[in-house]
């Protein structure tokens, strides 16, 4: 035992003499607050005063060096949504000299994630903001391994979803009041802060209406490899991927095996006819039906169930972010209440819409009044109008679409995103059946029809005069080097040619290595020329360098 302790004490000493000698170190990567991630070595949290702290010394390092535009808003975000005034992180500094006139720092060891989870209370923002960013962070910098420690600043206690947060490393997840535990002063030896924003591809509303993200860097694959692994993690056996590769669900698994899963909420924002909707499924499309619920089942074995379904029914809400485990090929039909435009609130259609996804969307929106129960008695965040002027009550009431709005307390969209729903269940399957006639093919989602062409090599033109007024441009080039190991079902060649100071060009799409243009080529006169190779018509490649070509 006295081993055990002389060890630690010098681990300690080491420790604490780095600090005192070296500082803290801090090397980050993104130009702005909004895309950065900071490494730190011995960056210190004072309990006390709830700061970080950044200790100088003749060797201490901050890259970025933003001097005082550390405050301009902030060093980063410290959650996945971007730019939000309530998530900014910043530290304190300090001379590492008065760390003699501080209380002794206790070491953290274990590389450590710092960050905010934004609203933990919520599935859908648990996995959108927290566990997908958290996952692909920890992916990024290879020493947040599944030892690594997790620190959620946000201030919030565990919440219903704690057992997700578990999932992304061995280690439990400390929280912010825990650190207090810690005493005064503790050190994290090594630690990263702030979340990689590459995964998401919603925002929830805060500076212009909600919708899908501007510029989304996710694809399908990414998303699918995080809920394979979290299904891992889970102890979650799936049905065999292989069943799937060649064709739709249909195809390749018997009908009888196949089911509906209908996501039913128990609380609010009702389906009131659940049971006459399950059974009009049962008879539309010939399937067993499976309901679930966070109220009735643990997650993982919600997840289990969905995660062999042909198709996903739910009302809209946090509950769908579950399509996430569903297999390609199924469907999710989202119902939206009374005077809710499906077009506006599309989380779920977006990530059902991912490239490789490979989801079908469909949604349904109750346009009977008769079939909406509203609850306008209830306090105000779940709805609740009574505490408003009775013009605007009136107001609310008599409008049959809920106008754009912004995040988050918009009470006429509160009002009636709360509405219970009597599905119409003519207008329930109209939509089914005119939705599901579009199945998309599997195919597209096999690896090679993912591959881009690389450049056309060699590329070349020729050129002639014919008369005063007639030329003619030859342009040729070789096949993209990757093509050669591909099988490319239609390979394409798209060349562009502008005249010289014009600023308009002319585009063809060409199925051959070479052409001869005539049309509209003049004589003496310098065109430039862009050739480019396309893969089944949509996978678009790179230019080849320009061609300046003068007839
Ligand atoms: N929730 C639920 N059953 C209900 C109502 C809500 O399981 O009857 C869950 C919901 O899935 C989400 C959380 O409780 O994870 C918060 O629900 P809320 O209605 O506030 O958010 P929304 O679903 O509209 O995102």
């Amino acid at each position: 035992q006295s081993q055990e302790v002389s060890q630690a004490r010098i681990d300690y000493h080491v420790a604490l003499q780095a600090l005192q000698e070296h500082g803290t170190r801090m090397v980050c990567t993104g130009k702005m607050h909004t895309d950065r991630i900071c490494r730190f070595d011995y960056l210190c949290y004072c309990s006390e005063a709830e700061e970080f702290v950044f200790f100088h010394s003749n060797s201490s390092v901050m890259l970025p060096n933003l001097g005082s535009r550390r405050f301009q808003p902030a060093l980063l975000d410290l959650s996945s949504v971007e730019d939000h005034n309530t998530q900014y992180f910043n530290f304190l500094e300090l001379p590492a000299a008065a760390l003699k006139f501080m209380p002794k720092p206790v070491f953290v060891p274990d590389v450590t994630l710092i960050l905010n989870r934004f609203n933990p209370n919520n599935l859908m923002h648990v996995f959108h903001d927290d566990l997908l960013p958290a996952y692909y962070t920890m992916k990024q910098y290879l020493d947040l391994d599944d030892e690594a420690r997790l620190v959620f600043m946000e201030g919030w206690s565990e919440g219903p979803h704690f057992d997700l947060y578990r999932l992304l490393s061995n280690k439990q997840p400390l929280l912010k009041e825990q650190l207090r535990n810690f005493g005064k002063l503790m050190c994290f030896t090594k630690s990263y802060v702030g979340l990689s924003k590459m995964t998401t591809w919603y925002q929830y509303g805060f500076v212009q209406p909600q919708g899908p993200k501007a510029n989304i860097l996710v694809s399908g694959n990414e998303i699918r490899q995080f809920a394979r692994a979290l299904m891992e993690k889970m102890n979650i056996t799936r049905p065999e991927e292989a069943d799937r590769d060649g064709g739709s669900v249909e195809e390749e698994t018997d009908k009888k095996d196949q089911y509906i899963v209908v996501f039913s909420r128990s609380t609010t924002r009702l389906i009131l006819n659940e049971a006459e909707l399950i059974m009009a499924l049962v008879q539309e499309l010939q399937m067993k039906v499976v309901t679930v619920s966070l109220e009735d089942q643990s997650f993982s074995s919600i997840v289990q169930v969905i995660s062999g379904a042909a198709m996903l029914v739910s009302m809209h809400g946090a509950q769908l972010i579950t399509s996430l485990f569903l297999p390609r090929g199924a469907a999710v039909v989202e119902l939206f209440p009374f005077a809710v435009n499906p077009e506006q609130y599309t989380p779920y259609k977006t990530l059902a819409s991912l490239p490789g996804m490979d989801l079908h969307y469909v949604s349904w929106r109750n346009t009977v009044e008769e079939n909406t129960v509203t609850h306008p008695e209830r306090p105000w965040e779940q709805g609740g109008i009574a505490h408003l002027e009775k013009e605007e009550q009136e107001r609310i009431l008599a409008s049959k679409d809920v106008p754009r709005h912004l995040c988050c307390r918009n009470p006429e969209w509160l009002f009636r995103i709360y509405q219970d729903t009597r599905v119409d269940l003519a207008s329930f399957l109209d939509v089914l059946r005119e939705g599901m006639k579009s199945k998309p093919s599997l195919k597209k989602s096999r690896a090679a029809s993912i591959v881009h062409p690389g450049r056309v090599r060699e590329p070349q033109c020729q050129t002639s005069v014919q008369t005063s007024s007639e030329a003619r441009l030859t342009v040729s080039w070789q096949i993209p080097w990757n093509l050669k190991y591909l099988k490319v079902r239609e390979v394409k060649y798209e060349v562009w040619i502008q005249e010289q100071g014009e600023n308009t060009y002319m585009p063809y799409i060409l199925p051959q290595q070479n052409y001869t243009f005539s049309e509209n080529i003049k004589p003496f006169t310098t065109y430039l020329v862009w050739v480019r190779c396309i893969f089944n018509k949509s996978l678009l490649g790179p230019f080849a360098d320009v061609l300046m070509c003068r007839t």
